[in-house]
């Protein structure tokens, strides 16, 4: 069944207003969702009524927000199936669970001369954490190339593999791209030589249903912010078994089941690895954004999606200078171009002055950028309360800018 896209927009306050005299139209989802009604409420109403630190008070306010706080992990577990509910660890984000991977189980298990793989299209989260650990350890970081439509090289990927590798961490969905990496693929191979595999599901996660037991995967790390959801909480999903013989990764209340000066026992999953007080209100109000992707479907907000990026695609190829970034067979809703002769930045600029928010750079993929001999792009990432009306004034806009140079 399609979704009702106007009574969708009306959940969401911040699409009904005017950005330099014109309707907003938002096109930077890759870099952040908005956020429905129901998640600014649940925020507001949680430190209006239910406010207390979990998990320890004997108080009824304690009891709920501890209620509230672990059936947003109870929501998480069906959302990716995972096996056991104790397997999600919330996280300030994508980044903090790359580098609380690489943090603590990168430095027990990754040693000098052991190798891990990446690609040519991560994220610099997904960089920068495994090249201070191979510059600590001696290991070495083996990059995985890509074609000139953004797509990886899978025999390149199969000639890395070794007994020497020990972890691939691999973009599950290219943020600049769209890119959709054939993950279970690069599983299956992985597991075949005994190496583990984590997955950036930053992109992935809002836009593809990601059942992780089938996919395998060891690890996998997103940020709510980019599910509807508030910004600096995350989730990072590991196996029980893998997640058991790691170190925690920060000490300090909640992560410890006893302390004396002479020796500390550490708690159980998911506590061990979640120190200190965390991001209360944001969870809770999380659960509101996993309910409004289950409510819809993530199916029909995919077939939506898809929808927009094959019009945008069709109607913005037909403009003399546009020149596209990225043309994978399989992609999200994102489009990442050029126009000849114009720098990305004054092209977002000027698609502003419409009311289009598009993002414009190296979106944090500068090796990326590298690759294709580009400083940066413009990107514009759909999401499920854009409409085809809203590209045919991108289309529009661009068609004018593209027309100074071309
Ligand atoms: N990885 C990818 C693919 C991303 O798109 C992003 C955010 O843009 C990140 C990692 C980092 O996410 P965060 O800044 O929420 O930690």
């Amino acid at each position: 069944m399609s979704l009702n896209i106007e009574n969708i927009r009306g959940e969401f306050p911040i699409l009904h207003q005017e950005v330099n005299g014109r309707p907003l139209i938002y096109f930077d989802n890759a870099a952040t969702t908005q956020k429905p009604l129901a998640v600014i409420e649940a925020l507001s109403h949680y430190y209006k009524t239910d406010n207390s630190n979990i998990h320890r008070g004997a108080h009824t306010l304690a009891d709920r927000a501890t209620r509230y706080y672990e059936n947003t992990r109870s929501l998480l577990q069906s959302f990716l199936n995972t096996k056991e509910v104790e397997e999600i660890i919330f996280t300030k984000g994508t980044t903090e669970g790359i580098n609380l991977i690489a943090s603590t189980y990168g430095r027990k298990f990754i040693n000098a001369g052991d190798e891990i793989i990446i690609s040519a299209m991560e994220h610099h989260a997904n960089i920068v954490p495994w090249q201070m650990l191979c510059e600590e350890k001696g290991a070495l970081l083996k990059i995985i190339p890509i074609s000139d439509m953004g797509e990886l090289d899978i025999e390149a990927f199969d000639s890395m593999l070794s007994s020497k590798t020990k972890l691939v961490s691999i973009v599950h969905v290219s943020n600049t791209l769209g890119t959709i990496n054939p993950v279970e693929e690069i599983i299956e191979k992985a597991h075949a030589i005994g190496a583990k595999v984590l997955l950036d599901g930053a992109q992935s996660t809002s836009h593809l249903e990601v059942d992780v037991q089938s996919l395998d995967c060891d690890f996998l790390v997103f940020s709510a912010h980019k599910l509807y959801g508030p910004t600096g909480l995350g989730v990072m999903y590991g196996k029980r078994e893998i997640l058991d013989s790691m170190p925690p990764y920060q000490g300090g209340g909640e992560m410890i089941k006893e302390v004396t000066f002479e020796k500390t026992t550490y708690n159980e999953l998911p506590f061990k690895f979640e120190a200190g007080t965390p991001n209360i209100g944001d969870v809770i109000a999380f659960g509101k954004a996993l309910e409004f992707i289950n409510k819809n479907g993530k199916n029909a907000i995919k077939a939506h999606e898809d929808e927009l990026l094959e019009y945008a695609t069709v109607q913005l190829s037909k403009i003399k200078g546009f020149i596209p970034v990225g043309t994978a067979k399989n992609k999200i809703s994102v489009i990442s171009f050029n126009i000849n002769g114009m720098h990305p930045f004054d092209v977002g600029m000027m698609l502003d002055a419409n009311g289009i928010a598009v993002r414009t750079g190296h979106h944090c993929t500068q090796p990326l950028m590298q690759r294709f001999g580009i400083e940066g792009t413009v990107r514009a990432s759909f999401s499920v309360y854009n409409t085809k009306s809203e590209i045919d004034s991108l289309v529009a806009s661009v068609s004018k800018i593209a027309k100074i140079k071309n």
